[in-house]
């Protein structure tokens, strides 16, 4: 028999599954010896009361029956099917494709501009010590795409989609920790993304898919609206019979060969603005309030915000409690920040996007790629401020003089205290700051659009109004924080997810404007395979 029951776990019960039995036995009545498994459905941390808790779901399986061996999600019965299908791109998107495709008995070739994992970490290296920007391997390109180096948080609103499950599921047997089957907020860490990863391209390729990595594709040929090859950056051209698009949203060249032979695009609204890093303890506080204390070792606090300034939605962005700021421009001469945390969230800081809506009116052109050209711009005058200012780095905490004297302060990142933001000061000195290639004092009235600076300082004191402390001297915004989404939409058809004149190719992911975030760009990965298989059938 099985049943279920929510129960009230303190902090120190929380990993005693001896205690959970006993709760377990005394909430239903029944002895411990009858508990034969127990499972945890959904765990999530309640801390507004004086004493904080887990609210825990429990499946309780007793005597005779007990727990199904989990199922393997990934099926390893490949069988070889004539149809070619290339994946461009291996992030989120584009892996979920593959595992869907090799399940159903397609081996699909992955075409990955970006090295793999193993050795793209290198590259990250060289990023975060010496400012040596690969164009091609970096925080957004790469085996795994852009949420490899990341918080690897997996919630997602786009429940509706697919099944989130699935995705844990699959994680999970790829090496992920099963608490994120039944955390609140499921997250993997840094640390842990590029083993899972790199299970997931051994499983690929036992089944028959074919890696090419350092293989960017720069051209279609299309025929009678049928793709019928693509070309990669060294001239090598693969035939297919059909394509799933899965770039993600910094693939500008993507973007810019589709406009210039005239297929269907459109503007899309996306948003942009700064990132925000406070010590981690300033955030607990305001969050846990006097819970925060480490008798109750709780977990680095997280926050969410969403404010409304005027007619513009303000929000806060893939937030990292106990987190690292790190570069993630995937072009010289650009500025762009966004940050990480290892699966512990130990680091002392939080930071998080800041960002503002920002629709296609604001940028005032038609042009398709006018807002690709808006985002460039600013991260463009980011970097430019940055060199400029490249004799005001401030030595932050992860990083050692030598090294910044060696990346000789191009990606160092433009810096305001929060208090000097919102009143338009320049800062007098900074705290100490994750980011490891410096930060400097820049006033960010002369960097920002007017529009996004006067939302971002509204919408901060407003957060602070609900948490008082949110604006303090301890936290600065640094920036640009400009890759929340795509600022355009690759054009499908609603009902197959091909797209609309080029039939036998699928645009998928975030690059296509269907999705944001990792799990439900996975999701749309799988939904687009879904409906290739359904037209192959
Ligand atoms: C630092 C950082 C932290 C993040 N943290 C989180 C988080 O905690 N949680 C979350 O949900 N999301 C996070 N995100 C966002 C998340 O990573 C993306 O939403 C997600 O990866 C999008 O998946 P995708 O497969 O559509 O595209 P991507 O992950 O961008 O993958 C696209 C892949 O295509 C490749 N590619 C592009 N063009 C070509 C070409 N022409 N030829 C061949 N290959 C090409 C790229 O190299 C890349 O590997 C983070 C992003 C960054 C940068």
């Amino acid at each position: 028999m099985t049943t279920e029951c929510s129960i009230r776990l303190f902090p120190q019960e929380k990993d005693n599954s001896e205690v959970w039995r006993k709760k377990i036995s005394a909430e239903l009545g029944i002895a411990t010896n009858e508990i034969s498994d127990i499972r945890i459905l959904r765990q999530s941390l309640d801390a507004r009361s004086s004493k904080p808790f887990y609210q825990t779901l429990f499946k309780i399986y007793t005597k005779p029956d007990s727990a199904p061996t989990p199922t393997i999600q990934a099926t390893t019965t490949i069988h070889p099917h004539p149809q070619k299908v290339i994946i461009i791109g291996a992030g989120p998107a584009g892996l979920f494709a593959a595992l869907e495709l090799v399940k159903n008995g397609y081996t699909p070739i992955i075409l990955e501009q970006g090295k793999k994992v193993e050795q793209r970490k290198k590259d990250i290296v060289a990023l975060q010590r010496y400012g040596i920007l690969n164009e091609n391997s970096n925080y957004c390109f790469g085996e795994g795409g852009a949420g490899t180096f990341s918080d690897g948080k997996l919630y997602t609103r786009s429940n509706k989609r697919g099944s989130i499950e699935k995705i844990l599921q699959t994680l999970v047997y790829f090496g992920a920790s099963p608490t994120i089957l039944y955390d609140a907020h499921p997250h993997i860490g840094s640390d842990k993304l590029p083993a899972i990863i790199t299970a997931i391209r051994s499983f690929l390729i036992n089944a028959g898919a074919e890696f090419y990595f350092e293989t960017k594709v720069v051209d279609f040929v299309v025929r009678g609206g049928q793709c019928t090859s693509v070309i990669t950056a060294e001239g090598r051209e693969f035939f297919c019979d059909n394509v799933i698009l899965a770039t993600g949203h910094s693939s500008n060249d993507i973007y810019k060969w589709f406009a210039a032979r005239g297929y269907a695009l459109e503007q899309k609204p996306f948003a942009l603005g700064v990132r925000v890093e406070h010590p981690q303890h300033i955030i607990s506080r305001l969050q846990y309030g006097h819970a925060c204390n480490a008798e109750y070792s709780l977990p680095p606090a997280e926050y969410r915000f969403a404010e409304q300034v005027a007619d513009r939605g303000v929000f806060s962005f893939c937030m990292c409690p106990g987190g690292v700021l790190v570069p993630s421009m995937t072009e010289q001469g650009t500025l762009v920040l966004n940050g990480m945390s290892a699966s512990a969230r130990s680091s002392q800081w939080a930071n998080a996007g800041m960002v503002v809506t920002v629709s296609p009116s604001d940028y005032g052109s038609s042009d398709v790629l006018a807002g690709l050209l808006f985002r460039e711009k600013l991260e463009r005058k980011f970097f430019t401020a940055a060199n400029i200012n490249a004799n005001f780095i401030t030595k932050s905490d992860t990083a050692s003089n030598t090294d910044i004297a060696a990346n000789t302060g191009c990606f160092g990142s433009p810096a305001q205290r929060i208090t000097d933001f919102i009143s338009g000061r320049r800062s007098a000195g900074l705290p100490r700051s994750s980011y490891p290639l410096g930060i400097y004092e820049h006033e960010f009235n002369t960097l920002l659009p007017t529009f996004i600076l006067q939302s971002l300082q509204q919408a901060f004191k407003q957060i602070d109004k609900k948490r008082k402390g949110f604006i303090t001297e301890d936290a600065i915004v640094t920036g640009l924080e400009s890759r929340t989404s795509s600022p355009v939409r690759i054009l499908r058809n609603r009902d197959t997810f091909s797209h609309t004149e080029i039939v036998n190719l699928y645009p998928c992911g975030e690059g296509a404007g269907y999705a944001g975030g990792i799990t439900s760009s996975a999701i749309d990965g799988i939904n687009a395979v879904k409906s290739l298989i359904k037209k192959l059938c």
